[in-house]
């Protein structure tokens, strides 16, 4: 499992790496891929409901590569009704933030995940346990949230950033000089 934090930097990151400063208004906005890029653990919310705060996090289908697809397929069917010849890409795009979730989970140490699902719903995770895991209390939604102020928990959210604002760092840097290298666009040019 890995914290919104690190899922939000994620989708940051892939935003960075695939969207033109000059195409951004014919882009998803940036809110956008990191809502995508937490979407697989909208079934922490399940649970919620119930008081019963991790229930159905990470046991359901919704961090799988069944899922996975499911969700490029839909993003790639509402990309048609725009015309701009980009759909292709925005649907591959969905596959790369909403499966970076499920793979960084399978990764993490926690829970394990059905990510084979539907061809074996059996839930499976990385044995290694690369990252350190969180403190969490399941007894009850107050309980859960208040073991979240853990300073463990602090600690591993600190790992994280200590990956990935390196990586962000590196594709910023990549971005700035593919702006120095890129010839002038020519006026009216449509993509
Ligand atoms: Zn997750």
């Amino acid at each position: 499992m890995s914290s919104p934090v690190a899922h939000s930097l994620t989708g940051y990151l892939i935003y960075r790496l695939t969207v033109r400063q000059d195409e951004t208004d014919r882009w998803p906005p940036l809110w956008a891929y990191i809502a995508m890029a937490n979407f697989p653990d909208i079934d922490i919310v399940f649970g919620l409901l119930q008081n019963t705060p991790f229930q159905y996090h990470h046991e359901s289908i919704a961090n799988s590569i069944g899922m996975t697809l499911a969700f490029t397929l839909l993003a790639w069917g509402c990309a048609r009704v725009f015309p701009n010849g980009l759909r292709w890409r925005r649907a591959w795009l969905f596959s790369a933030l909403y499966g970076t979730h499920v793979l960084m989970d399978f990764f993490g140490a926690g829970r394990a995940v059905p990510i084979l699902w539907p061809l074996d719903a059996h839930p499976y995770i990385n044995p290694l346990g690369v990252m350190p895991g969180f403190v969490k209390n399941h007894a009850s939604n107050a309980a859960f949230l208040a073991s979240l102020m853990h300073v463990w928990n602090g600690v591993v959210v600190l790992i994280e950033c200590a990956v990935l604002l390196p990586a962000i760092y590196l594709a910023e840097r990549w971005r700035g000089r593919r702006l120095l290298e890129a010839p002038p666009t020519r006026p009216g040019r449509k993509e």
